[in-house]
């Protein structure tokens, strides 16, 4: 294949058999079943613990021990029988002689004999006979000056009070989390008291991410007349993060199909998802066509959204016979954005074993009207806050041309125009898609709309 470099005038002289690539139409919904209908979930791996954060769980967690695994002290105080204090006041305590101190830590064996108290520590093992623990507050220690060898019960106690049975929290052999759990922090934590150091848990997928254009410089370049930084890699790059996958930047191709063809090669050695950005709008297409045809196959879209219209999604061949799903994004910033945000997160989502997404969707009031302006659903960049009276409010987050990345930025959700509707006005309603939680405060407030 030899290199061209890609000119609107003069493209199509030397390529008698060239095609045009009609793109099919298609609904946000229809394009993301399509693009999921080639994700599956990942094969499981054995995560250290502090890995699997955000992981799904690929087998049952089953306990091999009890949690806790003996009877423990909840309090620190003196452990000793309930029915040799049930007389026990303020004003006559009971006093019972000390044989022994018990700490976090000590092997479980002490003993507390009828009409004695064992000094016992938080976390301690229960001494066998004793059934209850009183707390150093109801007893008269403090008035003590030296280590008492008696102490005065001031309460009486009930049966098994301020005592954490073995197994009160998980029991050997019980499935303490379902295959499917998220390993959130609490889940990482119960693991861990399992005495375990990995998870079994569906492994994070790669995304690798190729940039196209020759325009592209990369940030810390210096400036260069007629160039622009290549935001996009940083931006999908970042999204690929917080979507809990591992980003793989491969870097630039210059619009030629050597370039492509030899970044793409790269990028399928280790990657589950492989997502260009550029090269998708009519003039450049027939160039990404060509080379995906050689490698696989891919189809053009038009999506009938705004921003993000032209879609491209096929499959690569893998030198190991796998194929390698390719999503080619939009190039300007903002639609590149949204299109990873409608199509790769679900797709991530897919392999990582989790819900198509965890986007909610709140109604807020507009403060600013959204207009559409060619029956494509609009997804207009707003900021959803909570006003004084504790309505949710969306306001335009700025500029909302599909370069303009600053309100991207400013954006905490994308409200949602309908195709068939040309225009929203100030102080209607409308949808808006979440993109993240920023705050606490609105949270709040959309539990308690939701009331
Ligand atoms: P294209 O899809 O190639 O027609 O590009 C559409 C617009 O996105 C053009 O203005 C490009 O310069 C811009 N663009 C393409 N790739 C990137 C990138 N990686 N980072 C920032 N802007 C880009
Ligand atoms: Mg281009």
């Amino acid at each position: 294949m030899t290199t061209r470099r890609h000119h609107h005038h003069h493209r199509h002289e030397d390529r008698p058999h060239r095609h045009h690539y009609e793109a099919e139409m298609l609904s946000v919904e229809e394009a993301r079943a399509r693009i999921l209908g080639h994700f599956s979930q990942l094969a499981p791996a054995d995560v250290p613990l502090l890995d699997a954060i955000g992981l799904t769980l690929a087998t049952d967690l089953v306990a091999s021990i009890d949690v806790p695994p003996h009877d423990n002290s909840a309090m620190d105080g003196y452990a000793l029988r309930y029915a040799d204090v049930a007389q026990a006041s303020d004003s006559t305590p009971v006093q019972l002689p000390v044989n022994t101190t018990v700490a976090a830590g000590d092997a479980p064996g002490a003993t507390v004999q009828p009409g004695t108290a064992a000094r016992i520590m938080t976390g301690a093992p229960i001494p066998t006979g004793a059934d209850a623990v009183v707390p150093f507050e109801d007893t008269d220690e403090s008035e003590r000056t030296n280590s008492p060898d008696t102490i005065g019960i001031k309460l009486a106690a009930e049966r098994g009070e301020n005592i954490r049975p073995a197994g009160e929290d998980i029991q050997t052999g019980e499935v303490v989390l379902p295959a499917g759990t998220e390993l959130t922090p609490g889940a990482i934590g119960v693991a861990a008291s399992l005495g375990l150091t990995t998870a079994p848990a569906i492994r994070r997928p790669v995304v690798a991410i190729i940039s196209t254009g020759d325009e592209l410089i990369e940030p810390g370049q210096p400036v260069q007349h007629g160039k622009i930084y290549n935001s996009n890699a940083y931006s999908i790059a970042a999204l690929t993060k917080s979507f809990g996958a591992i980003p793989d930047v491969v870097g630039i191709a210059r619009d030629t199909v050597e370039s492509l063809v030899g970044l793409l090669q790269r990028a399928m050695q280790s990657a589950d998802m492989i997502v260009t950005s550029a090269g998708v709008s009519k003039g450049d297409y027939d160039v990404v066509k060509d080379v995906l045809a050689q490698h696989g196959e891919i189809a053009l879209w038009s999506v009938r959204m705004r921003p993000a219209k032209p879609l491209a999604f096929g499959t690569l061949n893998a030198p190991d016979g796998n194929k390698v799903p390719h999503l080619g994004l939009p190039g300007n910033p903002v639609s590149a954005a949204v299109a990873f945000e409608q199509f790769g997160l679900p797709a991530i989502r897919k392999m990582m074993g989790k819900p198509e997404t965890d986007r909610p969707t709140v109604l807020a009031t507009l403060d600013d009207p959204v207009h559409n302006h060619d029956g494509r659903r609009v997804y207009a960049r707003v900021n959803v806050y909570q006003s004084p009276s504790g309505e949710l409010r969306a306001a335009s987050a700025g500029n909302q041309s599909s370069g303009a990345m600053t309100s991207m930025a400013r954006a905490n959700g994308l409200a949602i125009c309908p195709h068939d509707i040309a225009s929203i006005p100030a102080g209607a309603q409308v949808n808006v898609e979440m993109l993240g939680w920023h705050s606490d405060d609105l949270l709040a407030a959309v539990l308690s709309a939701a009331n």
